[in-house]
């Protein structure tokens, strides 16, 4: 299959391609779309056989459940089978943009879309294109990130097309994505709400519309296997180079040290701009130490970046666990497999 290029970077100038992305997913197709997140991989959350096409494209395990992207309230309705007071509370203050809400599942859903769940995770982006795409269709899309499962999320059509071409139908060409990692996902089917992955909403701003919502365990730590998890997606191994990634969780000098001690062939450092003058081995930067937002923007880039330069093992600053960095750290723990080195 060719997969085909359409740029849409206005959604009034470049409204032709936009409908033929539309049409595409009408007919069943998988498109590359770009979101404020990353670049996700749509398809028509009704039609079951384009939804197991997405499973197959990624090659993503059957039991880890898609995220249905709307562009207004009304499509919501037609998803869920109940929607919560908090839940509307939470769409006014956070939608349109990067947060996901978990609510009981409506008839409607295809099972495989909720990986047999009886919840469907549902969403509201603010990128335009992808709002307008979902109003042109007419179709709820279902959407996880457009990258081969396990490898880190693209941030651009290119990164999309890396993955991905060939397999799927076509991809939008736009602009870079804003926020650059995946949207916060909470639970609202529990008591209290449930916290299943930061992401640009930040645990901070939640607190404040959801005074008692926790912190799912599995968002800073590697889950027990064989146990149930609350976001299926948390167990498995993610967004992860080639390459082998440790963190070193200390002091900038100590960091310096255990790098040198530990140079051979291939060895690489992750670290904030500004460092990679002071480090013996080759460096790839992402983002300034203090700006967790740019952090976030560059992290996936950095990852890809990792690979093409030929790392073998890389060893990586740790970010700030507050605002979006609680999602920066989230991401670059599971890139690491969990493998962390105390300084
Ligand atoms: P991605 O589409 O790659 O951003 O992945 C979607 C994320 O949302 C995964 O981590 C899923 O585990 C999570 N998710 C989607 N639907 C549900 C659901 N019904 N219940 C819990 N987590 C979900
Ligand atoms: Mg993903």
């Amino acid at each position: 299959m060719n997969t085909l290029r359409l740029t849409v970077f206005d959604i009034e100038k470049d409204r032709e391609n936009l409908i033929k992305a539309a049409e595409i997913l009408k007919s069943g197709g998988l498109v590359g779309i770009p979101t404020e997140t990353v670049y996700g991989l749509a398809a028509n959350t009704f039609d079951e056989e384009a939804v197991s096409n997405i499973f197959k494209a990624k090659g993503r395990p059957q039991d880890n459940p898609l995220i249905v992207h709307v562009s207004d309230m009304e499509m919501v309705k037609e998803l869920v089978s109940e929607l919560p007071e908090k839940a509307k509370l939470c769409a006014e203050k956070f939608w349109p943009g990067p947060f996901t809400m978990v609510l009981p599942r409506g008839d409607k859903v295809p099972k495989s879309v909720s990986a047999g769940l009886d919840t469907v995770a549902v969403r509201m982006p603010s990128n335009l294109v992808a709002r307008e795409l979902i109003k042109v269709s007419g179709l709820p899309l279902a959407a996880p990130s457009a990258n081969l499962s396990g490898s880190p999320s693209p941030t651009t059509a290119d990164h999309v097309l890396f993955d991905l071409d060939g397999k799927i139908d076509a991809v939008i060409v736009s602009d870079k994505c804003d926020v650059g990692l995946e949207s916060t996902v909470i639970s609202l089917c529990c008591e209290p709400p449930r916290l299943l992955r930061p992401g640009g909403v930040t645990l901070e701003q939640l607190q404040e519309m959801l005074p008692d919502i926790v912190v799912d365990k599995a968002v800073l730590a590697q889950p027990e296997k064989g146990k149930p998890v609350a976001s299926p997606g948390m167990k498995y191994k993610h967004y992860s180079p080639k390459a082998r990634v440790i963190m070193l969780d200390g002091e900038f000098e100590d960091f310096k040290n255990y790098v040198a001690d530990h140079t051979d062939d291939g060895t690489f450092a992750l670290v904030f701009e500004g460092e990679e003058q002071e480090l013996s081995v080759p460096c790839v930067s992402f983002g300034h130490k203090d700006d967790e937002l740019e952090q976030a923007a560059v992290l996936f880039d950095a990852l890809r970046e990792l690979d093409s330069c030929g790392c073998k093992v890389c060893y990586a600053r740790v970010p700030q666990k507050s605002g979006v960095g609680l999602a920066v750290y989230n991401r670059l723990i599971r890139a690491a497999a969990f493998e962390v080195v105390t300084l």
